[in-house]
């Protein structure tokens, strides 16, 4: 239920618009949240969206993904296998700033007499685009067009064209291109156990320096991570009117002043390229050579070339990845379909940012937009992010499983401090370490294991990529088994049955718990899953079966525990209730004072004792709920109904990822209002700032899960167990329409749902069988396409 409402969109600040997000004034109150909304990112490089001249700005965030510092974790009082690494995404040489000066007058926003002020993040081209008319104290008419962007194409690159226009009068004017890696900003005081501890001294230290014409490159490194960062910027200037150029470089800072005598009407236009590079191997000299190289590519090839390849990116995103919806005239609070188109398009442009060119590298739950969270992969990624990403960039979601796989030695280790066998992966990381320093709401949720293993199977059903199964996903899935046996046990006073204890589930309020409900079942599947898989190879793969079992020391009884266990897993059941407690000790709890707790007081983590929480019912985001979802196939219909009803009124939503996995279920279910309700605020969780805190980067999981809204709770898809199927839930109003498209095992399904039917198109591929409702469609090529009658649920 939700206890705050605070979804309203500050009026005016984002009008409406189906392929842009866009700002037509400039507003100090909402900078900050601006610039999350607007930073730019390729899933490798993150710019937040602050402006080109460096000021006003309140947190000017650069990041690399994967590029941190390691500290070591100060306890009061320390116990045997707590995480002792502690490692924070680095805020990087900044390279945005161009400094504007008319007559030598710096234009400075918050002061400058505006005529016109237009920022737009084009989510077709790719750029964020910002044309502004400023009148100096001179009345001297000046005219900005400036385009940034970050490259999909080439994951070094990122780029502003800044074009200067003094349209009635003569003036001196200096554009300052700078790049500074000096970022000794105030830390701020609000106490947010999200963001990281300001941390005292310098982060990046200097390595090299050196500039060349109009071309300035920086090397630093970290202390303790041994990471290198290479940062450089190259500028081409075209203008008819007379300039000069200088530049200078020091450890911390480049520069390169243009001075130009600007003459009426002339245009001036700078465009400046930008590149990192980084390493943990490489030596200082190397990365210096490879952003040259970068830039040297990107000067040759020019700037339109660069737009052109942005655009191409995107269209081949948008043409798989598209959700379109029209005909809605309201979504509690979104009045029309232009809103809701853009704010599902805005989730889902975040989320190919976030994770396009993370090759090699996890998501972190903010993307690469804000600090927040320490730029740690979470399992938001495979159970909020990977469902899109498998049905629209397999590819994408191929590399980030393939991330997992390779810090399965990491999580080999970490099983071993842990007393376990296999692996046990972090609960939040960079490197592959855990870094968790709050074991209760950190590494006790060991349903992570389950969460990647569950996501494996999603793509390995969607794709049939059975080889990556093989080479990979076998393994994840033998470490991952062999955790959950002996972490759990046969117990007599359950009745012989498996069971998991000193667990925290997805519901960071209750935590350390006996059986969460959420875990045993997600272990159960992923055991269940090891079997099968291992027992097929063995079968039909012998000599892949040999090979998993020379590297992983695999015994065939192995596998028969790992069957017994999950055949016999622990899985309670209220019958006084009819519900599924959502752990040993949940039901006999107090009541949360809901009745009484005042909205300033949530999210409850920020206003009270962790004890004080723990004892009550109270739940922070979809536990139970969230297996009802991943798992739907283990529960009837009126368990469903049962829970939901038991558990939404517990549930603050004090975590973003709640809403998403609420609406859908509700959708499920019947409770069509209830699921607008949730629809509208994942939507808006960050358009909206329902969580107030989208300064510190966008709520990414959440982005993913409003894919999964539509998909799985209004458009009713189902893929349990490798069959595609749908059973379409009611549009919001008749005339709505719901149109997608999913990958599946090489063809492009397209389906389209509007109130009484289904429509399914083969757009790409020669054949696909799906399922409608209880019967089987086969679209082929000869006849591609199938309409369905929907039948709709009983009013609930
Ligand atoms: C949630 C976690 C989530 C993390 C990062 C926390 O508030 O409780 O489930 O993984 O945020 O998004």
């Amino acid at each position: 239920m939700l206890h705050r409402e605070r979804v309203i969109p500050p009026p005016g600040v984002y009008p409406a618009d189906e392929w842009n997000l866009i700002e037509t004034k400039f507003s100090p109150k909402f900078a900050e949240m601006s610039e999350t909304i607007f930073a730019l990112s390729n899933g490798y490089l993150g710019m937040r969206g602050c402006f080109e001249e460096g000021a006003p700005v309140v947190n000017d965030g650069t990041y690399i993904n994967g590029f941190y510092e390691e500290w070591p974790i100060v306890y009061g009082e320390e116990a045997y296998g707590y995480a002792q690494t502690g490692q924070t995404i680095v805020n990087v040489t900044d390279s945005r700033i161009i400094k504007l000066y008319v007559d030598d007058e710096p234009f400075y926003l918050p002061r400058a007499h505006l005529l016109k002020f237009d920022r737009r993040l084009n989510m077709k081209t790719g750029t964020l685009d910002r044309e502004i008319l400023w009148e100096t104290p001179a009345g001297k008419h000046v005219l900005i067009k400036s385009r940034r962007l970050v490259s999909l194409e080439h994951r070094h690159l990122a780029a502003i064209s800044y074009e200067v226009t003094v349209l009635n009068a003569q003036a001196p004017v200096v554009l300052s291109s700078e790049m500074t890696a000096d970022h000794s900003h105030a830390a701020r005081a609000d106490f947010d156990p999200r963001n990281p501890a300001a941390r005292q001294g310098r982060i990046l230290q200097p390595r090299r320096h050196y500039f060349d014409e109009q071309r300035a490159v920086l090397c630093h490194g970290t202390e303790r991570s041994k990471m290198i960062l290479g940062c450089a910027i190259d500028h081409e200037l075209v203008t008819d009117c007379p300039f000069s150029s200088k530049t200078k470089c020091r450890e911390d800072t480049g520069q390169v002043v243009f001075m130009i005598d600007a003459e009426p009407g002339q245009s001036i236009h700078l465009t400046k390229y930008m590149a990192y590079h980084t390493s943990a191997t490489a030596p200082p000299q190397e990365i210096c050579e490879r952003v040259e190289r970068t830039l040297d590519r990107a000067v040759s090839h020019g700037l339109p070339e660069l737009y052109s390849s942005q655009e191409r990116y995107l269209e081949r995103f948008w043409r798989t990845s598209d959700l379109q919806i029209s005909g809605i005239e309201e979504v509690r609070g979104l009045r029309t379909t232009t809103e809701i188109q853009q704010a599902i398009r805005f989730n889902l442009f975040h989320v190919l940012q976030a994770s396009a060119r993370a090759e090699g590298t996890g998501v972190p739950a903010k993307g690469l937009t804000g600090h927040a969270y320490e730029g740690h992969y979470f399992w938001d990624t495979e159970i909020y992010l990977l469902p899109f990403l498998i049905y629209t960039s397999p590819g994408i979601a191929k590399n980030i499983l393939m991330f997992r796989y390779n810090m399965l030695e990491q999580a080999r280790a970490r099983a071993k401090t842990l007393s376990l066998k296999g692996a046990l992966y972090p609960w939040r990381t960079i490197s592959g370490e855990e870094a968790s320093a709050d074991y209760a709401a950190g590494t006790a949720q060991y349903h992570i294991n389950a969460d990647i293993m569950y996501a494996l199977r999603k793509y390995v059903h969607a794709t049939g990529d059975v080889e990556f199964l093989d080479h990979y996903g076998a393994e994840m899935l033998i470490e991952t088994a062999r955790s959950w046996a002996s972490l759990g046990f046969f117990s007599d006073r359950k009745g012989g049955k498996f069971c998991i204890n000193g667990v925290t589930g997805p519901d960071e309020y209750n935590t350390v718990v006996n059986n969460n409900t959420y875990t045993n079942l997600m272990a159960r599947e992923n055991l269940h899953y090891a079997a099968d898989v291992l027992r097929t190879i063995q079968k039909e793969r012998p000599k892949v079966f040999q090979t998993l079992t020379h590297r992983t020391g695999l015994e065939i009884s192995e596998v028969d525990t790992w069957q017994r266990a999950a055949d016999n897993m622990y899985i309670a059941y209220d019958e006084q209730l009819g519900i599924y407690p959502q752990d040993d000790s949940f039901l006999s709890k107090r009541r949360w004072d809901f009745e009484n707790t005042p909205p300033e007081k949530y999210p409850l983590l920020l206003n009270y004792h962790p004890l004080t929480i723990y004892r009550h019912q109270v739940i922070k985001q979809a536990d139970i709920v969230l297996a009802m979802f991943l798992l739907e196939h283990e529960f009837s219909l009126e368990e469903k109904k049962r829970n939901f009803a038991y558990y939404d009124p517990l549930t603050t939503g004090d975590s973003s990822l709640s809403s998403c996995i609420q609406a859908i279920v509700a959708a499920e279910i019947g409770e069509f209002d209830t699921a607008l309700t949730y629809a509208r605020v994942a939507l808006l969780m960050d358009l909206a700032d329902v969580g107030g805190n989208v300064k510190d980067g966008v709520h990414i999981a959440s982005m993913g899960g409003c894919w999964m809204v539509m998909a799985y709770g209004f458009a009713g898809l189902r893929d349990h167990g490798g069959t595609l199927a749908f059973r379409p839930r009611q549009t919001p109003g008749h005339a709505a329409k719901l149109g997608f498209n999913l990958r599946w095992r090489g063809s492009l399904l397209h389906v389209k749902i509007a109130w009484d039917s289904a429509c399914y198109t083969l757009v790409e591929g020669n054949e696909l069988t799906l399922r409608h409702e209880d019967e089987e469609v086969r679209l082929t090529r000869e006849k591609p396409s199938d309409t369905r009658p929907i039948t709709r649920p009983a009013a609930g």
